[in-house]
């Protein structure tokens, strides 16, 4: 089972030997029985331990990231807590300057609190990053394509100057799933998912995985962390997860196609000033996206010459996307990002975000061209 299409289907799960039912079963149980020894023969406890549907989804992500061990949480934020959780006061991070939000929001109010560092830096100028590099650094964060300007930073590089001062890299592998680019395989020594997005796929639960490249001390702590922090997914969140994870290669090839189809429409479009994606050659990124992606993702953004009052007016006008926050699921969603993130955002005023569904592409045209064809 070494390819990414058989492992999305069958690593973790088999046949249930009691009923012979070919899908997992959703076992709810909260506890299990012990055996007259004491022992626990089907090796669970107390489902915040451990559950067979969350063993199931976390044996496919450690198969397909190529990782020695994943631990399966509640939500995206929860799992890069837990990373959070593994280091130690006075400890410093180094993390992206166009970080994800929530992460940020983590790293400068709740953990700053507890003692731990953090700095800020254009991940994909090398001798930033390694000027910015300190002793202490223990964790430099990357997140590759980034959000929502899909910059595009080289993993194997960082990973080696993070090396080079004992400290971990993550890698945040939401946007690109473990199908288009393996940051362990590059030197990552974790890879983190909101799985809310292209894994669950959609847009109907919410969840977060940590996967390893080696089971070490660090590990250790964040396992502990998912067990006596409680952050875990619920077994039906865990089902729905690894239903949808079987189909991910498809439905990825797809988003991914799709996405480029827009991309080539919406470069000729009078109405955009730019179009952020890491195919185009045009893109700062194009050259190391080629070389550690298989493919470009199904997210893009774009800027409108029209600026925040057109970005807006295009977000309320469509009617086959939807304007709404998150992406990866199979519905195609637009979204005014500097609005959701708040007065603290960096993002440009006039910028889209746009998660590209599986819709026909020829409907998804039409539907920007009608909202872009008007002005403000
Ligand atoms: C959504 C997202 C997260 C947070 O995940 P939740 O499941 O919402 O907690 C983290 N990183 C990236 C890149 C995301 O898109």
């Amino acid at each position: 089972m070494t390819h990414p299409e058989t492992q999305a289907i069958h690593s973790g799960q088999s046949v249930d030997p009691a009923t012979r039912a070919v899908t997992p079963n959703i076992v709810l149980s909260s506890t299990f029985e012990r055996a007259t020894d004491g022992s626990y023969p089907a090796g669970y406890l107390y489902s915040r331990y451990g559950n067979p549907n969350r063993n199931t989804v976390e044996a496919k992500l450690s198969d397909m990231e190529g990782g020695a061990d994943s631990a399966a949480f509640a939500s995206g934020l929860a799992a890069s807590m837990a990373i959070l959780q593994s280091l130690q006061s006075g400890d410093h991070v180094l993390a992206p300057d166009d970080l994800y939000f929530g992460v940020r929001v983590q790293l400068t109010q709740l953990y700053a609190r507890w003692g731990l560092q953090v700095s800020f830096v254009d991940m994909s100028d090398l001798s930033a990053v390694r000027q910015a590099l300190q002793a202490n650094t223990r964790l430099v964060w990357l997140e590759t394509p980034s959000n929502p300007l899909l910059k595009i930073s080289d993993i194997a590089a960082v990973a080696e100057l993070a090396h080079g001062v004992g400290a971990l890299c993550a890698v945040d592998n939401t946007w690109a799933t473990p199908l288009l680019q393996k940051p362990l395989a590059l030197g990552a020594d974790l890879a983190v998912h909101s799985t809310t997005k292209y894994l669950g796929g959609h847009s109907d639960l919410l969840g977060g995985m940590v996967v390893t490249r080696q089971a070490d001390d660090t590990w250790a702590r964040i396992r502990q962390f998912q067990k006596d922090g409680g952050a875990v997914p619920s077994p039906f969140d865990c089902w729905l997860l690894g239903r949808s994870i079987a189909t991910l290669p498809q439905r990825l090839a797809a988003h991914c196609a799709n996405a480029q189809q827009l991309v080539n429409w919406l470069v000729e479009h009078p109405a955009i000033e730019a179009v952020h994606y890491p195919s185009l050659p045009s893109h700062a990124g194009h050259e190391i996206a080629q070389r550690q992606m298989s493919d470009f993702g199904g997210m893009l953004s774009i800027r409108l010459r029209g600026g925040e009052a057109m970005a807006r007016a295009v977000a309320n006008r469509v009617q086959v996307f939807t304007q709404a926050t998150s992406l990866g699921g199979v519905e195609s969603l637009i979204e005014h990002r500097a609005s959701v993130e708040g007065p603290a955002s960096q993002t440009p005023r006039n910028l889209l975000r746009i998660s590209v569904g599986l819709e026909n592409v020829a409907d998804l045209i039409a539907d920007l061209a009608q909202a872009l064809d008007r002005s403000v």
